[in-house]
């Protein structure tokens, strides 16, 4: 092997070694655990003002053993860098547009939307819109009830032709939300240029409405800003009763957070639901 690099270092550090050999094993991994259907929907539910189940936030979960659960944060990342994000989401997508097309009909839940998050890899592929549209044609599911989460980060990318996938989309149906907001970088200027549907108020920003005197103002700054731009808006992270409350009075159209439900397997979500209609 090839020993030496610049400055002297052991080029093919044998640590550095096991850190691909165990990168290259996770991946596989996860390869398996997709064809092997380990990766599992969670839905979070979302409500208005006044209680009633207005949505649910898809949230992915790997479940690598009969007692272990690997979160979004511990392999997002790596599905990312390896490419495996594309048949993911789209196996995310799939599944949340079954659900939407099964919801059809039943009082409780055909109304309800279903955000899920979309990672700039996949808005980067040309062939992301007509992937959602097959899917859409395939399941049957109604357009308007998906909704597409993004991070700011999108807005980095080549913004003409993350628009023009964006308004291929809007032409078919489909929402658009710009999730974790306030912390990014993206100008304001963006709100107006990309077709969004919906702001999601940032958990850090939700965390200290009630305790930090500075938080208020930014967030009843956000929700008039959605206001005067025409977008919906869900606060997340509502943890506590004090922050459900600021955010009511503040006209914040809806809420998603553990006070009020925690994400959940999307058969429980259903079955709950579909018997509940409200929260
Ligand atoms: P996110 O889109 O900001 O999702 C919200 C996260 O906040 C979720 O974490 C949720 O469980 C958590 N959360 C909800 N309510 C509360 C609360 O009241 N308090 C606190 N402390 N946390 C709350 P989760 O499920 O671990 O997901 C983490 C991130 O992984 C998500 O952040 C999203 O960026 C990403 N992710 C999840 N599912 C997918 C997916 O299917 N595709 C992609 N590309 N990313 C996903
Ligand atoms: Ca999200
Ligand atoms: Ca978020
Ligand atoms: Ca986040």
């Amino acid at each position: 092997a090839k020993a030496g690099g610049r400055n002297g270092a052991c080029f093919f550090d044998p640590s550095m070694q096991d850190a691909a050999d165990r990168r290259a094993a996770f991946e596989a991994a996860m390869r398996d655990g997709l064809a092997q259907g380990q990766f599992r929907l969670f839905c979070q539910p979302q409500f208005d003002r006044v209680g009633g189940l207005v949505g649910a936030e898809v949230l992915i979960r790997w479940q690598r053993g009969r007692e272990e659960v690997v979160g979004p944060d511990h392999f997002i990342g790596f599905a990312e860098e390896s490419g495996l994000i594309l048949p993911l989401g789209a196996y995310v997508l799939e599944e949340s547009c079954r659900a939407l097309a099964r919801w059809q009909g039943e009082p409780a839940l055909q109304h309800i939307k279903l955000g899920v998050n979309v990672s700039v890899h996949q808005m980067r592929d040309p062939a992301f819109p007509a992937l959602v549209d097959g899917i859409l044609d395939d399941t049957g599911a109604p357009p308007e009830r998906l909704c597409l989460e993004l991070t700011e980060s999108v807005f980095a990318d080549d913004p003409h032709e993350i628009t023009r996938r964006m308004h291929e989309l809007r032409a078919r149906g489909v929402c658009f939300s710009l999730d974790d907001f306030g912390t990014g970088y993206s100008s304001l200027a963006y709100l107006k240029y990309f077709p969004l549907t919906e702001l999601k108020i940032d958990r850090s920003f939700v965390r200290d409405v009630g305790t930090d005197p500075e938080s208020a103002p930014i967030v009843e700054a956000i929700i008039a800003l959605a206001r005067t731009l025409g977008l919906k808006i869900v606060a997340e992270g509502v943890e506590h009763e004090a922050q459900r409350h600021f955010l009511i009075h503040g006209g914040c159209s809806s809420m998603q957070g553990f006070l009020l439900g925690r994400p959940q397997p999307i058969g429980d979500f259903e079955n709950r639901y579909r018997a509940a209609g409200i929260g």
